[in-house]
């Protein structure tokens, strides 16, 4: 296996957790995103103690970008190990009102783009011939839609599928394909998403965050490190034996 971790989305939240988190681990870490100025701080703190990291500005819905990524964080790291497809987006509104261009690009980013990252990153791994690992942000949308978010359900369901037939196809290759399903957890998409939510439904946004506290067993929000230790598990060792599932981290909300 090869030493180099790419993380999508990695300019905050839960991208960015789990870029410090594999760096612990030993991997070089590429931290891609399409928000410049948040990817490229990510990177320097990384560098900043000690760890190799270096920052790509990419739209992951760019099929070209995606498998150009991967080639440039090759030549700048070394082998790639893990293909993390983080980055994502949400919007709230309803089945009826939700507008056709969030839609498509919400599919596009969300949807598509995974499917460029396990096309990019399987390409690499079977050439290179050691396995590798790729690991899809689902969420806990991707096995209980709410309501308001008909597109990002459609977009995470669709994830676990993709990674369910990808999981079986690689898997004579060594690749594995796994994704983590967050709950409610405190990044600013969830920021903008409690505050779309409230105002919907007429509440304050401090009623709506208490609404759904109550469905999380464990009485607390996750934090994008309670999900960049699964994202790690998944990556290590330990996981070798692991394809084509998804790992709840929603602090008992759920049970499949
Ligand atoms: P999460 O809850 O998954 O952490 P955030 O919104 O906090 O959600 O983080 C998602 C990250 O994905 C952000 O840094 C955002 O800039 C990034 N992102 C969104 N769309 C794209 C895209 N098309 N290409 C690359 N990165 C993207």
């Amino acid at each position: 296996m090869g030493k180099t971790a790419i993380i999508t989305g990695a300019g905050q939240g839960i991208g960015e957790a789990t870029a410090y988190r594999l760096a612990k681990d030993g991997f070089n870490i590429a931290v891609a995103d399409i928000n410049e100025q948040t990817v490229t701080q990510v990177a320097q703190n990384l560098r900043d103690q000690g760890f190799e990291a270096k920052a790509y500005i990419i739209d992951v819905s760019d099929r070209e970008a995606v498998f150009q990524l991967v080639e440039d964080a090759i030549n700048d790291l070394g082998e790639l190990a893990v293909f993390v497809n983080n980055a994502g987006v949400a919007f709230i509104d309803s089945v009826i009102d939700s507008d056709p261009d969030k839609i498509s690009r919400l599919f596009d980013v969300n949807l598509k783009g995974t499917y460029w990252g396990i096309q990019a990153a399987a390409t690499k791994f079977k050439a290179q011939g050691h396995g590798g690992r790729i690991i899809n942000a689902a969420s806990l949308a991707s096995v209980e839609a709410s309501a308001l978010q008909s597109a990002y359900s459609a977009s995470k369901f669709g994830i676990r599928g993709l990674t369910q037939s990808a999981a079986k196809e690689l898997a004579a290759d060594q690749i594995t394909v796994n994704s983590y399903s967050p709950g409610i957890v405190r990044t600013p998409l969830r920021d903008s998403i409690d505050a779309r939510t409230a105002e919907i439904k007429g509440l304050s946004v401090p009623e709506q965050q208490a609404n759904c506290l109550t469905e999380i067993g464990l009485g607390r929000e996750g934090t994008p490190a309670d999900v960049a230790e699964v994202i790690a598990w998944f990556a290590s060792p330990n996981a070798a034996y692991i394809t084509g599932q998804t790992m709840l981290v929603d602090g008992g909300m759920h049970f499949s």
